[in-house]
Parts: structure tokens; C-alpha cells; sequence
């Protein structure tokens, strides 16, 4: 009997140092209350300059109508990978994609130069078109670049800082359509144009809208996280592109920059703070850094280091692998909680792979316990925003396209936070979590196809 009492003690001093990584529904409205206070300075022109929400215009306006023909390139960056999509559009044909290939992109390139990067992602370029035997063709690309820009058209993206652990010089403040494409003319191998420039939203959004016109969310929660919507035109006062009768635009949030001026303070834990420090993009994107793939196991690492150094878990075991940073990566999270409660095989396996020695059953179930309190807060913080969206949209129903890693991988994530949104929309109004399997690069193809499509209009 005693040993069992001692256990349950020492689990309850584990959850009380794990209590601030529970939210309470309090702390969850309040997150949705100043998460739409901040994008209403983002909006606003006046205040636009000193908002952490910087909601930008995107200039991606029209939908694919069916009169776009032809072969369009697709290319998307942003993630731990980068991806190459051709796609063919025809007059009988709907939308078909008919090859795409995924290119690593090592860790020396993200932290190289610009040149470097669009030099190689030139050349993988070349590869894809010669590969599928469409090199002697021109061809149209949409290009997903997901990190912020300020965009002055729909081919302009000045890059405004790198997230998610890019750091290639002379790129920031840089047009990066422009530094591709000098990229792509520097070989003689190619005939590819750039017609168009989106943030993986955005490319989310419109994939889905094609099929689905109440689509008016795209959300990513992926590496990084971030989210798009439909806005009317009289709102965004930043808008200064033509107007149509739509009188809408997409506007890229560019959440994940939510609590960089001190508002999410109140929920922050010293182990966000920590994981921040060891970044290269500190004291910014503080909410991705609650939510997103690139942190999330770092957070969980983290904990159970704290947890192990106050003798709370791992008392018999070495435990030295864990010590450093990033060895414990976010899918782990995912293949832990997935198994039923009192299935620990998979957090056994795990542990032993990450060289942990002599750890017991309750140290597994503690492991477990702290990666559903960081997926959960993840989940819970995403919710907030996607609740706060739909509300400002404000239609009887609206779907929200989601994409990214994290959100398809993850056992319970879209769970719970489809739950946690529908206790905080407004009573009345519902929602739709659709998932939009490679919407990004397919939704960056589709915007050139009609951008393609409206200059032969013109020209016309
Ligand atoms: C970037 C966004 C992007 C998101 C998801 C963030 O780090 O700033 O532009 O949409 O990651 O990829
Ligand atoms: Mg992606």
C-alpha cells in the first residue's frame, strides 16, 4: 500500500508542475478576445505599422472558371521539405494532377544564402521538367512561399523575416518571385515563368474554394502555423488593388506572429520561454511556437527534462540523449498518444529508441501524459483563432480548409479542436474542418492557371 501512495503522490506533484500548460476555458476566450482585437489593428491602417498581426493583403482574388488550359508548375517552400507539382488543366478534364515529387531540403541550404536556395531549388526544377519530359515546354508556376510578405502584387513578395528556422541571407526585404526567377534564367535548361506568388494558406484556401464556394478559411498546422480568410474590402484597409463586384479579399493573417508585443504573456510558460531563446528568430512567431510542428516536441523535451532534474520522473534511468536540444521531434507526439490510454508499446518503444535506460510503466504513462497536455494547449490556442475568424465571418456556415503535417498526423488534434471551436462560435453559426491534402502546392497551380488564363484575355 505505501509504495502505491507514494506514487500517487509524486503524480500529483507532477501535474501541479505541469499546471500551466492546462488552459482553462477562461484563458482559451481570452486568447480568441485579443486575437481579434489584434487583427483589427492589422486591418486598420492606421495602426497597421505597430500590429503583431499584420494582415496581408494577397491579391489572389479570382477562382479557376474551367477555361484554363494547359501544363502549370507548382512550387511549394516552406516546410522541412520543398515540393514540385505539374499539373494539366483541360477543357473536358477537371483539375488533374499527374506528377509531383518531394525534394529534402538539408538544413545547409536553409541556413545558407539566398542564392544558395533558389540556385538549388532552380536545379531541382530542372530535374522535375526533364524527369516528366515537359522541359522543351513553357510553363506557368505558382510558387508557395510560406513565410510573411508584404506583397505589392500578386508575382511581388518582399519577404519580411524568416520563420521556422530559415535563415538564408539577402533574402529578407528581397522580391522572391524576382530572385527565383534570376535563378531560374541563370541556366539555359529551362523556359519556366513565374506567374504567381502565394503563402501556403492562401494556395489551402483556394484549392478548396474551387470545390467548396462557402470555404472562406485556410488554416495551416504544420511546421509553422497560419491562417487566411475571406474578408470584405471596406475592412481591409490596406487593400489598394483593383476592386471587382466580389468587393472580397483573402487576407493572410499572419497569426503566428500573435503575442510578440507581450499579449500572450499571461499563458506562457518559462518552457516556452526557454525554447525561444534557443531560436534564431527570438522573441518572434510566439504563438506557432505554442502550436506548430517545429516546436512542439521541444516543448514536451523540455518538460520531462524539467520533470526528471526535480526527481518527478526517470528517477532510475540515464537519460543523456534527451539533455539535447531537438531529439525528441514532434511525430513522436503523435505515435505515443495514438494507442488507447493503457497501451503504452509504442511510449516504450520510443523511450528505449531515444536510449533512455531502466525506465519504468508509470514513467511511460507520465511521458504520455505530458504530450497530450502540449498537443491539447496546441489544439485549444488553434481553436481559439479558428473561432475567432468564424465569428468575424460571421455566416451561418463556413468551411475551413486545413492543411499541414501536425493537423493530418496527429490522433486527436483536429478532435479536439473542432470541439473547443464549437463551444466558442457564436450560437447559431457552424462550422466545417476540411482537409485539403496537398492544397497548398495544387491551390499555387490553380492561381496560375488563371492568371495564365486572364493575360491571354487580355492580350487578346
Ligand atoms: C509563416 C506563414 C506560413 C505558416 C505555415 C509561418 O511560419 O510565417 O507564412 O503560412 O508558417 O506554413
Ligand atoms: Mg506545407
Amino acid at each position: 500500500m505505501e509504495s502505491v501512495k507514494v506514487f500517487e503522490d509524486a503524480a500529483a506533484t507532477l501535474e501541479e508542475k505541469c499546471s500551466n500548460l492546462i488552459l482553462s476555458n477562461k484563458d482559451i476566450k481570452r486568447v480568441s478576445t485579443i486575437l481579434l482585437k489584434e487583427i483589427e489593428i492589422g486591418l486598420c491602417k492606421e495602426t497597421n505599422k505597430i500590429a503583431d498581426i499584420k494582415c496581408y493583403p494577397t491579391y489572389v482574388r479570382n477562382l479557376p472558371n474551367g477555361k484554363e488550359k494547359g501544363k502549370f508548375l507548382a512550387l511549394d517552400l516552406g516546410g522541412t521539405n520543398f515540393r514540385v507539382l505539374l499539373i494539366q488543366l483541360g477543357e473536358a478534364t477537371p483539375e488533374k494532377e499527374f506528377a509531383s515529387r518531394e525534394f529534402p531540403l538539408p538544413d545547409l541550404i536553409r541556413n545558407s544564402s539566398g542564392e544558395v536556395l533558389f540556385d538549388h531549388i532552380a536545379e531541382c526544377l530542372a530535374l522535375f521538367v526533364k524527369e516528366f519530359k515537359v522541359d522543351k515546354e513553357i510553363l506557368p508556376l505558382g510558387f508557395t512561399f510560406s513565410f510573411p510578405c508584404r506583397q505589392e502584387g500578386l508575382t511581388k513578395a518582399k519577404l519580411v523575416q524568416w520563420t521556422k528556422g530559415f535563415t538564408c541571407s539577402g533574402v529578407v526585404g528581397h522580391d522572391v518571385a524576382d530572385l527565383l526567377q534570376k535563378a531560374i534564367h541563370k541556366r539555359d535548361d529551362v523556359n519556366i515563368k513565374i506567374m504567381a506568388v502565394l503563402n501556403d494558406t492562401t494556395g489551402t484556401l483556394m484549392s478548396s474554394a474551387y470545390k467548396q464556394p462557402d470555404c472562406k478559411i485556410g488554416l495551416i498546422i504544420g511546421t509553422g502555423t497560419n491562417a487566411c480568410y475571406v474578408e470584405k474590402v471596406e475592412n481591409m484597409e490596406l487593400w489598394d488593388g483593383e476592386s471587382d463586384n466580389s468587393n472580397q479579399c483573402i487576407v493572410n493573417t499572419e497569426w503566428g506572429a500573435f503575442g510578440d508585443s507581450g499579449s500572450l504573456e499571461f499563458i506562457r510558460t518559462n518552457f516556452d520561454r526557454a525554447l525561444d531563446s534557443t531560436t534564431p528568430n527570438c522573441g518572434k512567431q510566439l504563438y506557432e511556437k505554442m502550436i506548430s510542428g517545429k516546436y512542439l516536441g521541444e516543448i514536451v523535451r523540455r518538460v520531462l527534462v524539467y520533470l526528471a532534474k526535480e526527481g518527478l520522473i526517470f528517477n532510475n534511468s540515464s537519460y543523456v540523449r534527451l539533455l539535447e536540444a531537438d531529439t525528441f521531434k514532434t511525430k513522436l507526439l503523435s505515435e505515443i498518444e495514438e494507442k488507447p490510454e493503457n497501451d503504452l508499446s509504442d511510449c516504450k518503444r520510443i523511450l528505449e529508441e531515444l536510449g533512455i535506460t531502466n525506465f519504468s510503466q508509470e514513467d511511460c504513462a507520465k511521458v504520455r501524459y505530458v504530450c497530450q497536455l502540449v498537443s491539447k494547449r496546441a489544439a485549444f490556442m488553434v481553436a481559439a483563432g479558428v473561432a475567432t475568424l468564424i465569428n468575424k465571418i460571421n455566416e451561418k456556415h463556413t468551411v475551413v480548409a486545413v492543411d499541414g503535417t501536425l493537423y493530418r498526423k496527429h490522433p486527436h488534434f483536429r478532435h479536439l479542436m473542432a470541439q473547443k471551436i464549437k463551444q466558442l462560435i457564436r450560437p447559431g453559426l457552424t462550422f466545417e474542418l476540411m482537409l485539403s491534402e496537398d492544397g497548398s502546392g495544387r491551390g499555387a497551380a490553380l492561381v496560375a492557371a488563371v492568371a495564365d488564363r486572364m493575360d491571354r484575355e487580355e492580350t487578346n
